[in-house]
C-alpha cells in the first residue's frame, strides 16, 4: 500500500513539473511594465499596429497582382550569437563543438520556419493551410566581423557568475562588456555588434524566476517611435535562454534538458522572438484573457488570425488536426468560417516547439514590410539585408572563383553525388549534408582536394542542402534527392 502511495506521489509530481512547463516570453511583462510607466505607449503599440497591417497589406495587393517580385531579392541578414555563460553550462552544451552545432541548427530551423518548409507542416489541418505562409527571409551565420575578418557567426564568454538579472532593462548587463559614464566599468557582457548591419542574438542563463525563454527588443522601442529613445547603448537584438537557442543535438550535446528544455528544444523560441524583432505581436493580444472589443482588450492587429482570448500551452496539433479548438473570443456575431479554431499553430502563440507551425500571409508580410521600401517608405530594419559580403569571405578571397570551381552534380542526384573542387582560392575542409529539420545527416571533415564523392542512396527522396566549409567561408547548395 505505501509502495502504491509512493509510486503515485512520484507520478503526481512528474505530471505537475512537465505541465508546468510552459513558454514563457518577456515581451507581454516588458509591455505593461514600460505602459505602467508611460501610459501614452499604449496608443503608440496600438498605432504601429496599424502601421504594420497597413504596409503588409499593401505588400499581399501587390503579390495579388504580380507585381511584388520584392522577396525574391531579399537576401539573408547576418546573425551573431553572443554566448555569454559560466564553465558548467559550455560544458553541458557540449563545448565549441556544441555550440557551433546549435548555431548552425539555429540559422536553418529559422530558414525553413520563415521559409514555409517545415516538414512538420504536414500537421496544419485543412483549415489552415491555405494561411501557411513564406516570408522569404532568409538569415545567415555572419563569416566577417566589423574589422573585415572571419568570424564563425558566434562568440563565447566564460563567467564567473551564474547568469543574469534583469528583464525591466532586456538583461543589460549581458550585452556589455563596460558600463557606466564613459563606458569605464567592466561588465561581464558581451557588446553588440553594428545593430544596423547584424541580427545580434544573446545566449545567456536568466536568473531572475519569470522563466523566460528569451525577450526581445525591435527597433520600435528603439528608433521608430516606441518612446522616442535612441538607443545609445546599442542594445537592439534578441536575449534567448541559453539552453533554447538552436536544436539539441544529441550525439555533441551533453546537455540533457529538464523542465523547459524538453519542450523547447527544436530552435523555435527564435523563430517566435524573430517575429517580435519584425515587430509581431502575440495572437492573443497581450491582453491576459480578453477579446479584443472588451474593455481593455486588444488584438494582435493582424486580420488572418482570429480573435482570440490567451495564449495556448502544451502541443494541441493532435486536436487541431482531428477538430478545432475554439475559445470565448473567436465567434464574434457570426461564426468564423475561415479558421479552423484559433491560431494555437502559429508562431506566435506560446505551444510547444512541435506543436507550432506557421505564420499566416499578413504576418508574413507585416515581417517582409520590415526588411524592405513600402510605398516608398523604408522599412526600419531594411539596412539588416543590405550587407550581405558580411556572410560570404573576408576581403582577400576570391568568393567568385570559389563559385565558379566548386561543382556539385549531378543534382537532382539518385544517391551518389559528386563535388569537384579545382582551385587554391580557399581550402575545403568539410563537406555535410542537412535536411529540411535541420539534421545534418552526412559530415566528411577528411576532403580530398580536388574530387569527393558521397553515396546517399539509403535516404529518402528530399529536398537537402549541402554545406561546403572552406577555411574563410561557408557555400550552401540546395541538393535533390531523387531515390528510386
Ligand atoms: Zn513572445
Amino acid at each position: 500500500m505505501k509502495k502504491i502511495f509512493l509510486f503515485y506521489i512520484i507520478l503526481f509530481t512528474l505530471i505537475s513539473f512537465f505541465v508546468n512547463a510552459q513558454r514563457k516570453c518577456g515581451l507581454p511583462d516588458y509591455i505593461e511594465y514600460k505602459i505602467n510607466e508611460e501610459p501614452e505607449l499604449a496608443t503608440r503599440i496600438e498605432q504601429n499596429k496599424i502601421k504594420l497591417k497597413e504596409k503588409a497589406e499593401n505588400i499581399l495587393e501587390e503579390r495579388k497582382s504580380g507585381k511584388n517580385e520584392r522577396t525574391s531579392s531579399i537576401t539573408a541578414i547576418p546573425v551573431i550569437f553572443h554566448i555569454v555563460i559560466d564553465t558548467l553550462k559550455y560544458n553541458q552544451l557540449g563545448g565549441d563543438a556544441g555550440i557551433k552545432q546549435r548555431c548552425d541548427s539555429q540559422i536553418a530551423v529559422l530558414n525553413r520556419d520563415f521559409n514555409a518548409q517545415n516538414a512538420d507542416s504536414i500537421a496544419i489541418p485543412f483549415g489552415w493551410k491555405s494561411l501557411f505562409a513564406s516570408s522569404g527571409i532568409h538569415f545567415g551565420l555572419a563569416h566577417t566581423d566589423l574589422n573585415g575578418n572571419s568570424t564563425p557567426g558566434y562568440e563565447v564568454r566564460i563567467i564567473s557568475s551564474i547568469g543574469f538579472n534583469g528583464w525591466t532593462n532586456h538583461y543589460s548587463d549581458a550585452k556589455h562588456s563596460t558600463l557606466g559614464t564613459g563606458a569605464t566599468s567592466l561588465s561581464p557582457g558581451l557588446d553588440a555588434w553594428d545593430v544596423t548591419k547584424y541580427l545580434n542574438v544573446w545566449c545567456i542563463n536568466f536568473l531572475d524566476g519569470m522563466g523566460l525563454g528569451g525577450i526581445t527588443l525591435s527597433k520600435f522601442f528603439t528608433v521608430s517611435g516606441g518612446w522616442g529613445w535612441t538607443n545609445p547603448d546599442n542594445e537592439e537584438g534578441i536575449v534567448l535562454k541559453w539552453n533554447v537557442f538552436g536544436k539539441r543535438v544529441l550525439s555533441t550535446d551533453n546537455y540533457t534538458p529538464t523542465g523547459t528544455g524538453t519542450f523547447f528544444d527544436e530552435g523555435r523560441t527564435m523563430t517566435h522572438e524573430c517575429g517580435h524583432f519584425f515587430e509581431l505581436s502575440h495572437v492573443w493580444g497581450d491582453d491576459g484573457t480578453l477579446c479584443p472589443w472588451s474593455s481593455g482588450g486588444r488584438d494582435d492587429g493582424i486580420d488572418d488570425t482570429p480573435p482570440q482570448s490567451t495564449h495556448t500551452s502544451g502541443n494541441p496539433s493532435y486536436t487541431i488536426t482531428s477538430g478545432t479548438i475554439n475559445d470565448a473570443c473567436q465567434y464574434y456575431g457570426t461564426v468564423d468560417t475561415q479558421h479552423y479554431g484559433i491560431a494555437c499553430l502559429d508562431f506566435m502563440d506560446y505551444t510547444d516547439d512541435t506543436g507550432m507551425h506557421l505564420f499566416t500571409p499578413q504576418q508574413a508580410a507585416a515581417m517582409v514590410s520590415c526588411v524592405t521600401t513600402v510605398a516608398g517608405v523604408d522599412g526600419e530594419n531594411i539596412t539588416l539585408v543590405q550587407h550581405p559580403n558580411l556572410l560570404g569571405w573576408p576581403s582577400g578571397v576570391s568568393k567568385i572563383e570559389v563559385d565558379r570551381e566548386l561543382k556539385i552534380f549531378p543534382n537532382p542526384s539518385n544517391g551518389l553525388i559528386n563535388i569537384v573542387y579545382n582551385t587554391n582560392a580557399d581550402k575545403l575542409n568539410k563537406i555535410s549534408i542537412i535536411d529540411v529539420l535541420g539534421n545534418e545527416i552526412y559530415e566528411n571533415s577528411n576532403v580530398f582536394k580536388n574530387f569527393n564523392t558521397i553515396y546517399l542512396s539509403n535516404f529518402t527522396t528530399e529536398i537537402y542542402f549541402i554545406k561546403c566549409e572552406f577555411e574563410k567561408g561557408i557555400v550552401v547548395s540546395r541538393l535533390i534527392l531523387n531515390n528510386k
